[in-house]
């Protein structure tokens, strides 16, 4: 079993059927343009052989593009990493799509886009469900993601 705390920064679950590994990765924002998602695709490979072609991935809750207000600084970043497009301008500071960036990025990292699940659901919209470390009013506070290797039976 795997499992990870976060907060408003994305978890991404990997599977690969075929070599029967499993695979979960954090993605703030920093992470997302710093190559966190190809070094774990790579990691699974060297590791258990597994085709990133092959991988299914679930981008699980984050912090939506109604909410991931950002500074100019971080918008620059993002465009810098050829993610232009997931910065939106309708708001009155850039607002970053994570859900849309990290799924770009596990495309660049070779899976393919139809074994990509998004479970878009916004922390700091959901408040009944999910912990926001932008809305509070706990700091430290996290919500728990899992997987579990039993989950390879169900596919
Ligand atoms: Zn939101």
């Amino acid at each position: 079993t795997l499992y990870m705390y976060s907060a408003d920064c994305a978890i991404i679950q990997l599977v690969d059927t075929k070599t029967k590994s499993i695979g979960m990765l954090h993605a703030g924002w920093k992470g997302t343009l710093n190559g966190i998602i190809s070094n774990t695709v790579n990691a699974m490979h060297d590791a258990f052989g597994a085709d990133p072609s092959n991988l299914i991935a679930v981008i699980c809750p984050s912090i939506g593009k109604c909410c991931f207000e950002v500074g100019n600084d971080v918008a620059v970043q993002f465009k810098n990493a050829g993610l232009g497009d997931f910065i939106s301008d309708k708001y009155e500071k850039p607002h970053i799509d994570l859900f849309g960036a990290n799924k770009e990025m596990l495309i660049r990292a070779g899976l393919k886009e139809q074994n990509i699940s998004v479970i878009d659901l916004c922390t700091f919209c959901h408040s009944d469900l999910l912990h926001s470390y932008r809305r509070g009013p706990i700091k430290d506070g996290k919500h728990l993601n899992g997987m579990n290797g039993m989950f390879l039976r169900l596919i």
